[in-house]
């Protein structure tokens, strides 16, 4: 019913509404991805007035500025005061839209694709799997149902979103499907060793001493998580000026810090603000850190979670350490 209510609302555009494509504030590759891969199926379909953006300042990560579909992108401040119709990429809840859920508030109507399974149902009609690997499964599967033939632009964001979420195919989420899916978007020609290589293997060499100084003070407490490990780090603003560094070179710092044989439970926690840090946390399966990030505010999924941290360092560490505490205790439903 909520496939043929989200066809419905895309098919019964008037010709010349307003749509506005947003995703969830620092957006990832699956955001991204999925957002602009879906936009140039609407192009595709015929849609004409068409915006995408983000919450946050309109700075595109180095990594994904190449996307086909960037030139879809507004500053939020710049975006449709008044859309037609909202469809929003990979955010779990309306908290991760930043000052877009105005724009979500004034839509004609609202359509949210999404993953998560903590997903809270803020939009009018609400596509969301929590089995899906990725946001960009669900909107292949819209795109399929809306009869938009599939072109190397579209699975190109398709499958940086992908690749992204299921970590290049190593993540349990790696179903049958996900290879099909993947089967189907390299088929139309594009190019995965480029793709990969100019997402996740590239950065400015600024970067790699900062990740050396920053993983050097890496803290590994074995009795931590009810004796399943944690290991964490942090990097500040200064961190990052002092390498000249932006801050989204910080994102794959965690895949570094979860290599750790002696912790199920690794955590990046990075200065987002004055005294305000994103927590990202990963966890090999002892551990649900959606629960961890949930109780401290935020969300997720079992493996890969996060939430804002307000206050000192060692306040926010110390938050995580009580929280694994409690979860780790809590017998699963
Ligand atoms: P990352 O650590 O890569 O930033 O985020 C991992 C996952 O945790 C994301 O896919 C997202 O689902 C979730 N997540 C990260 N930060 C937040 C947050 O501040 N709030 C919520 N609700 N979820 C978050
Ligand atoms: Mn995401
Ligand atoms: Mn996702």
């Amino acid at each position: 019913a909520e496939w043929a209510a989200a066809v419905e609302a895309v098919r019964g555009l008037p010709a010349d509404a307003r749509v506005l494509l947003i995703c969830h504030v620092n957006p990832d590759g699956d955001a991204l991805g999925s957002m602009l891969g879906f936009g140039l199926g609407l192009r595709r379909l015929g849609v004409r007035r068409l915006q995408a953006t983000f919450p946050g300042p309109p700075d595109v990560p180095e990594p994904f500025r190449w996307l086909p579909g960037v030139e879809l992108l507004v500053a939020q401040d710049d975006a449709y005061p008044d859309p037609d119709l909202v469809i929003c990429f990979d955010a779990a809840g309306d908290s991760r839209l930043g000052d877009l859920v105005d724009r979500l508030g004034r839509a004609g109507t609202s359509l949210v694709l999404d993953h998560h399974a903590s997903n809270t149902g803020f939009g009018r009609i609400n596509l969301v799997d929590p089995h899906a690997a990725a946001t960009s499964v669900v909107a292949l599967g819209l795109l399929d149902r809306l009869g938009v033939p599939l072109d190397a632009e579209m699975a190109t964001g398709l499958y940086v979103a992908l690749t992204t979420d299921t970590g290049s195919f190593r993540f349990e989420a790696t179903t049958p499907a996900v290879h099909e899916m993947a089967a189907r978007l390299l088929a139309t020609g594009i190019r995965p060793g480029d793709i990969s290589r100019r997402i996740f293997d590239t950065r400015p060499f600024g970067a790699v001493r900062l990740f050396g100084e920053v993983l050097g003070r890496a803290t590994l407490e074995p009795a931590a998580a009810a004796g399943h490990g944690l290991v964490w780090t942090y990097a500040t603003h200064d961190d990052l000026a002092r390498h000249d560094q932006p801050a989204y070179v910080l994102e794959a710092l965690i895949d570094s810090v979860r290599c750790t044989a002696e912790a199920d439970v690794s955590c990046v926690v990075k200065q987002s603000g004055d005294a305000e840090w994103a927590v990202s946390l990963r966890s090999k399966g002892a551990v649900d850190v959606s629960r961890v990030a949930v109780a401290l505010g935020g969300g997720g999924h079992r493996f890969a979670a996060g939430f804002t941290g307000r206050g000192p360092l060692d306040e926010v560490v110390g938050n995580i350490r009580a929280a694994l505490g409690a979860e780790v205790l809590t017998p699963h439903s």
